[in-house]
């Protein structure tokens, strides 16, 4: 037997117990003729002390030699401490060690295995299994693990099944581009990893499985914007013989009772949004609410008056800052060029101070009086104390850029709170994308998604007009789940290749199955998936996946400790067939 107890549990009922422990040697003490090492695992940190009257010459030296994050076994009586630490479980008690085995000894790891570390990001992932001792990341896969195994627990008791599909496929269709892997037995020919198992969770339902689930990973190969992984984890699920308010009530009542077992907060009806509401309100499909901010569209009281700007625009809209008014001139200039930053990309702000005697003054006064400004105030909510900031131009890209500024506002107000959740559902998004490179449509969610009833017509005439069956769930201002009611007779999935711009040919060769399929009793059917990374993070009180992931991959994709990817040697591109055409 290795040990009888771990590091994190004994304490003052233990006294006198002969134990034996082991783990790795945190950092000891050397007066001398006294050795204290702090021993750690999994579970905690428990005291060891080798002293001179009570441990032989020979164990004295071999305590002393102990390096940092050696592996050691030892034997011993637990005593009461003389100066106890009451920040730490076992603070009451050490272990006056009897019997040393060092297991392993360790070089010297190249960042402290503490907290607070000096390592970079480069260097802990480089040595990630150094970094998973320490106790934020350990403490965050615990974590991890904790919500998975709710999931599991809530839609196991739910019916649902939780059934693996295959990572080795053919193209899917959530719109980015595929992992490709060649195969050696069908020369010339290529498997792609997943995007989402979309279809496959289709089919189960056409084969009858009617509530699925599974934690899956999922592969895309996207250019990573910042906290992407190429590779991530969802909860997808799917449900047959179901309405669009099933799937939200479902999904709710795991939302919420993930955020009961595991943040011990209870949230009642999670509130539901249009998505074009959304987009007026806030400028963004994922609004956080946890705050106000909310936006106030002044086209009907800030144009036509003598400033070409706004009159040239096709949007004016502004927001409330609370107890902006306060910011010196130094801090507005500041905040201007914060959203003329090529990120954020607006062309400049007009604001307006909201004074504590009601008056106000805006930096374009020469064109509007008291009277109009009152009406911006009214219109954005602003209060006495605040300052109405104001950006004007393409709906699009305006109402993007003011979203970022009201993020960037709350964050250094302090109003995005880590600990205070705000569940939404967003709904009716659009069908179609207009996507400016193709110059053509795309399906936002994807092409299996169905039109609100009634409006495949319109998709002839107004495309970009016609609304989904497709929801998002968002929490605090990130998407955290999405999905769709789907299509389920051949006639319309086919239609909707058609107007995707698919020929038959290219519906047929790479959809065929599911439209098959369809022909053989599909019931109605519909689901979601949960970005479980995500989820996980933001439940944690985290922005940054990362640290929620055992092994992730840095901003170029590329794993740093196995150091993939890498090349692979000519007998293996010879047996795949493959010939490489490098661009550099
Ligand atoms: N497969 C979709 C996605 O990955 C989710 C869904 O529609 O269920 O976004």
């Amino acid at each position: 037997m290795y040990r009888s107890h771990n590091c994190g549990e004994l304490k003052t009922a233990n006294i006198n117990e002969e134990v034996t422990l082991a783990g790795w040697v945190q950092k000891s003490r050397d007066k001398g003729f006294i050795v204290w090492v702090d021993l750690r695992d999994r579970y905690g940190i428990t005291q060891l002390v080798f002293d001179e009257e009570r441990t032989s010459t020979a164990m004295m030296q071999q305590a002393q030699n102990l390096g940092r994050e050696f592996v050691i076994q030892v034997k011993g009586t637990v005593i009461e401490r003389a100066s106890k630490n009451p920040n730490m479980p076992t603070g009451d008690i050490e272990i006056l060690v009897s019997e040393l085995n060092i297991l392993n000894e360790a070089l010297l790891p190249p960042f402290t295995i503490e907290d607070k570390t000096d390592g970079g990001e480069d260097l802990r992932m480089k040595y990630r299994y150094l970094d998973i001792r320490r106790n934020p990341v350990k403490e965050s896969l615990i974590f991890r693990h904790k919500v998975t195994q709710e999931v599991r627990n809530y839609l196991s008791k739910d019916g649902f099944i939780e059934v693996e599909t295959p990572y080795l496929i053919k193209s899917t269709p959530e719109g980015a581009r595929d992992f490709v892997v060649p195969s050696r037995m069908n020369e010339g020919q290529f498997y792609a990893l997943p995007q989402s198992p979309q279809t496959f969770k289709q089919l189960l339902m056409v084969g009858g499985m009617d509530k699925y689930f599974q934690i899956v990973k999922c592969f895309r190969d996207e250019d990573l914007r910042a906290d992407r992984q190429p590779e991530f984890t969802q909860i997808d699920c799917e449900m047959a013989f179901i309405e669009q308010e099933d799937i939200l009530n479902t999904f709710e009542g795991l939302t919420r009772h993930l955020l009961k077992e595991v943040n011990g907060v209870d949230i009642e009806k999670f509130p539901r949004m249009l998505y074009d509401d959304a987009m007026r309100l806030y400028g963004n499909d994922k609004p956080d609410i946890r705050f106000g901010m909310e936006f106030g569209e002044l086209n009907d009281v800030a144009q036509h008056k003598d400033f070409g700007v706004f009159n040239n625009a096709e949007l004016v809209v502004g927001i409330a800052v609370p107890g902006g008014n306060s910011y010196t001139r130094k801090e507005i200039d500041k905040l201007i060029d914060w959203v003329k930053r090529p990120q954020v990309g607006a062309l400049g702000m007009v604001y307006c101070r909201c004074n504590d005697d009601g008056s106000f003054k805006s930096s374009v006064d020469k064109f509007y009086d008291q009277d109009d400004l009152a009406k911006w105030a009214e219109v954005t909510g602003a209060k006495a104390g605040d300052l109405i900031c104001v950006l004007s131009g393409d709906k699009n890209k305006v109402r993007a850029q003011l979203s970022a500024l009201r993020m960037e506002l709350a964050e250094r107000l302090g109003l995005r709170k880590p600990d205070e959740f705000a569940p939404l559902w967003v709904m009716d998004f659009p069908l179609l994308e207009w996507d400016e490179d193709t110059e053509r449509y795309h399906a936002m969610h994807h092409p299996f998604t169905s039109p609100k009833p009634g409006q495949l017509e319109l998709l002839k005439t107004n495309p970009g007009d016609v609304k989904a069956n497709a929801y998002d769930l968002v929490l605090n201002g990130n998407e955290i789940g999405g999905g769709s009611i789907r299509i389920h007779d051949k006639e319309t999935q086919s239609l909707m290749f058609d107007y995707l711009g698919f020929t038959p040919e290219e519906a047929k060769a790479q959809f065929g199955f599911l439209m098959d399929a369809f022909q053989y009793g599909a019931p109605p059917h519909g689901g979601l998936a949960f970005g479980l990374d995500r989820l996980v993070a933001i439940l944690g009180g985290q922005e940054t996946i990362r640290d929620f992931i055992a092994f992730p991959k840095n901003n170029s994709g590329r794993d740093v400790m196995i150091d993939a990817p890498a090349p692979i040697d000519n007998e293996q591109l010879t047996e795949l067939s493959l010939k490489l055409n490098l661009k550099s």
